[in-house]
């Protein structure tokens, strides 16, 4: 349990590969903040299952991260109960897909006030306390799309290219206090999140399910396989130990391949 008496936020970790990151953090024995949407009920038996397994603490904060107001409360609510933050793990994201010239204004603004703007706010709050501990860990789940483009998806990519840039910066500027800050960039996930997506696309499109999977969902992923929540978690707790802590601000690409085409 080497994560024992440190602290880990994981912003968007009711799903998918937040939900998988709290677990394997707390599997070390670290206390928990967990954030996100769902289910009240479901959120409060992960909440306990996270406790149990840690033996440490674990406490539920539902800000909306697109509003900064929101997440300088979550950051003093965490501060409040654990005095600060030690490992911070910048994951909530949406996406949405239109050609640019097409593209709402207002998911526009969403997509970049979540998944860019919500990391430099939990960022510029948690630093302070890292500093003062001479120990931090950021991470940051961008996405393939850290480094590469695909048609439609204008306000993701350029959030998750702008992430990756405010990662190095952010490593630079603390890179002798003992603070680490990095991206882990996955290529297709297999989450709750995709799953969902299938039967729909089998309907619009009249394929097969393992059509859906290859031809449409993995069509850029050569190994032909998804990335799982659990590889991206191993990974960021990887980037927790002592073996990575000259590992700083890069960007640590698990996408079948993805990228290397
Ligand atoms: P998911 O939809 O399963 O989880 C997203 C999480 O963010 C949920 O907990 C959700 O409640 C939370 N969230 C959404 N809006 C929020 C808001 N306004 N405030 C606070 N929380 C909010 O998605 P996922 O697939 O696990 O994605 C997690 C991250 O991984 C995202 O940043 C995504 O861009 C990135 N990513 C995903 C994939 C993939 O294929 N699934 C690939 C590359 C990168």
């Amino acid at each position: 349990m080497f994560l024992k008496g440190k602290t880990a936020l994981v912003t968007g970790s009711t799903s998918g590969i937040g939900l998988a990151c709290a677990q394997a953090l707390a599997m070390e024995g670290a206390n928990l903040v967990i954030n996100g949407f769902g289910d009240a009920g479901a959120i409060e038996t992960e909440r306990a299952a996270l406790e149990a397994s840690s033996g440490a603490g674990a406490i539920y904060s539902g800000a909306d991260l697109t509003k900064p107001d929101a997440i300088e409360a979550m950051m003093k609510e965490a501060a409040a109960r654990f005095g600060g933050i030690d490992i911070l793990i910048n994951n909530a994201g949406m996406q949405h897909v239109a050609p640019i010239d097409e593209f709402p204004v207002a998911k526009w603004d969403m997509i970049i006030a979540l998944n860019l703007t919500a990391a430099f706010h939990t960022v510029r709050l948690a630093l302070p306390y890292m500093k003062q501990q001479g120990w931090g860990r950021i991470i940051t789940t961008a996405s393939a799309h850290s480094l590469v483009a695909s048609p439609n998806k204008s306000a993701y990519v350029a959030a998750k290219h702008g992430i990756l840039g405010m990662t190095k910066t952010v490593a630079l500027e603390v890179a002798q206090q003992g603070i680490t800050a990095n991206c882990i960039s996955p290529g297709y996930v297999w989450t709750p999140l995709v799953e969902n997506q299938i039967p729909d696309t089998m309907k619009a499109r009249g394929l097969t399910r393992e059509q859906v999977m290859n031809d449409v969902l993995l069509a850029a992923q050569p190994t032909k396989q998804f990335v799982t929540s659990d590889q991206v978690a191993a990974m960021a707790l990887f980037l927790c130990g002592d073996a990575a802590a000259q590992i700083t601000g890069t960007n640590m690409v698990i996408d079948g391949g993805w990228t290397a085409a």
